[in-house]
């Protein structure tokens, strides 16, 4: 075995779990493993859509059991950078009204008087001109910018769609500002991390740029598998994963044996 401490494993989920709800064949038998060998798992997921509950209730659907106490989402990121009592407007969907919420900071539209402290912007799947210019708009005129994650695509069984940094790019053009992003490989999201779980063991996740980053934000080996937005043909990649699998089953597989 590895000489690393028993502590989370960190496990992304689109693209390792799942592909756009979809369980990723050996996926669930491979966090029961887990768990079954007395390891605590997390998930930490860039899509800032989903509310907590329906988190749970997706990963339940997939076969996975999970307490919202087990996500952490880079809506969560987003709410984290800022204040409870400030006021944001939202280009995204209900997961980062939640979270903003449950931070203690007031939602209101882009075009509110007087305009509102932050604009966080994330996936949205119903995009409206109106509604993007708006978000633009009030950045320009001095709102924060924030991000909940710049992945270019979201990948799912038919091959990658649009990302929440597709719609953050549109408003960085028409606002001429660059956007503080809260979700991996950034700050709020190690910061999120490191302060509800410690130091992780192990991250397990489909992406260099974000999985892989974040693997280093919070200090911990860079497990990739080859089960999402990346494949075989990608290789090499930068950072350099401690280990590549096929799955996450193949990955939870070599560290349990501590060949990884
Ligand atoms: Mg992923």
């Amino acid at each position: 075995m590895r000489d690393w401490p028993a502590v989370t494993w960190v496990i992304d989920v689109d693209g390792v779990v799942w592909l756009a709800g979809t369980p990723i064949p050996g996926a669930p038998e491979a966090i029961r493993r887990l768990r079954d060998a007395g390891e605590r798992v997390v998930f930490v997921s860039n899509n800032s859509g989903p509310t907590l509950a329906e988190y749970t209730s997706r990963l339940a659907t997939a076969g996975v059991e999970a307490c919202q106490a087990d996500l952490v989402t880079s809506a969560q990121a987003a709410a984290s950078m800022l204040s409870p009592g400030q006021r944001a407007a939202v280009v995204g969907a209900e997961g980062i009204r939640e979270a903003l919420a449950e931070r203690g900071v007031t939602v209101v539209a882009s075009d509110a008087v007087p305009g509102p402290d932050a604009v966080v912007v994330g996936r949205s799947t119903t995009l409206d001109y109106d509604e993007l210019a708006a978000a633009s708009t009030a950045i320009r005129d001095g709102a924060r910018f924030v991000a909940t994650n710049t992945d270019a695509t979201y990948p799912t069984g038919d091959g990658p769609l649009p990302g929440a940094g597709a719609v953050v790019a549109f408003v960085a053009t028409a606002s001429g500002r660059h956007p503080e992003v809260a979700g991996k490989p950034y700050r709020a999201a190690a910061e999120l991390v490191r302060s509800r779980f410690g130091s992780p063991r192990v991250m397990i996740g489909d992406r260099p740029d974000t999985d892989g980053a974040f693997a280093i934000a919070v200090g911990a080996p860079f497990a990739l598998v080859l089960s999402g937005c990346t494949t075989a043909a990608d290789l090499p990649v930068t950072p350099a994963p401690t280990l590549v699998a096929a799955d996450l089953a193949g990955a939870v597989e070599q560290l349990l044996a501590g060949t990884g």
